[in-house]
């Protein structure tokens, strides 16, 4: 398919293809290349022009060709999770609503089917307990609206510390509920790697001065994508 140009890794085409989807969109023809290339991302596209596989695509795509990246402070616990039942997931994808997050877990899951990465979804207004649960069981790929994120940090349930890919989806609904100072505080958390040792994704509608505040503060040297 078209999907595999620039080349994908071989199961992800594999689960592209179980989704049959067989054409990329716009946002996905030009932002596959933008992140396998490594750099950070600022685009401008709506909801349903296809931007969740925007991210998803190379990200997964990355993730099968490297592996996972393991902690270095609890080398001996298993993949993803330490003794003391923190998870430290590669991906952190932030989003405004249970709505959106729940919809882009559901994405994950299709394109992370049979492989080594484990989705989980967290979100406000839910039991956390049932949450806390999924967490223990594996997770690679978190997808979570952040004030509930906050919770689980301060629980010491989640660690940043082996992100490599941070999302940032519909930044600009996300400023207009109110999250900017839990956004601040999740980036800015101390185990969170810096700018230059992650790569960063920033999605929203429209770029107003407070989206290109946080497009300053959070991505290096970023391109810039209006679909
Ligand atoms: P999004 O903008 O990411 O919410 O995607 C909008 C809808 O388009 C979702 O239902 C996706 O499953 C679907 N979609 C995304 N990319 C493709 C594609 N390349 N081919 C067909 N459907 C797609």
């Amino acid at each position: 398919t078209e999907f595999s140009s620039p080349p994908l890794d071989p199961h992800l085409i594999s689960n592209i293809e179980l989704a049959r989807y067989t054409t990329p969109t716009p946002v996905q023809k030009y932002s596959i290349p933008i992140v396998k290339a490594g750099r950070d991302l600022m685009a401008c596209a709506q909801t349903g022009s296809g931007k969740t596989g925007g991210f998803l695509f190379p990200i997964l795509s990355e993730l099968y060709k490297n592996g996972p990246l393991t902690s270095q402070t609890d080398g001996s616990a298993p993949r993803g999770l330490s003794r003391s039942r923190k998870a430290f997931p590669n991906v952190l994808v932030l989003a405004p609503t249970r709505e959106l997050a729940s919809q882009i877990y559901d994405e994950a899951k299709k394109f992370a089917y049979r492989s080594w990465v484990k989705p989980c979804v967290v979100y406000g207004g839910a039991d956390i307990g049932s949450q806390l649960r999924q967490i223990e069981r594996g997770c690679d790929l978190l997808v979570a609206t952040p004030g509930r994120l906050v919770d689980l940090i301060e629980r010491a349930r989640i660690s940043l510390s082996c992100i490599n890919y941070l999302v940032l989806d519909e930044a600009d609904r996300m400023l207009d509920m109110g999250f900017e100072p839990q956004i601040r505080r999740i980036v800015e958390q101390e185990d969170m790697p810096g700018v230059h040792d992650r790569q960063t994704l920033m999605f929203s509608a429209t770029f107003p001065r407070d989206i290109q505040h946080l497009a300053r503060d959070f991505l290096k040297d970023y391109i810039f994508l209006s679909v």
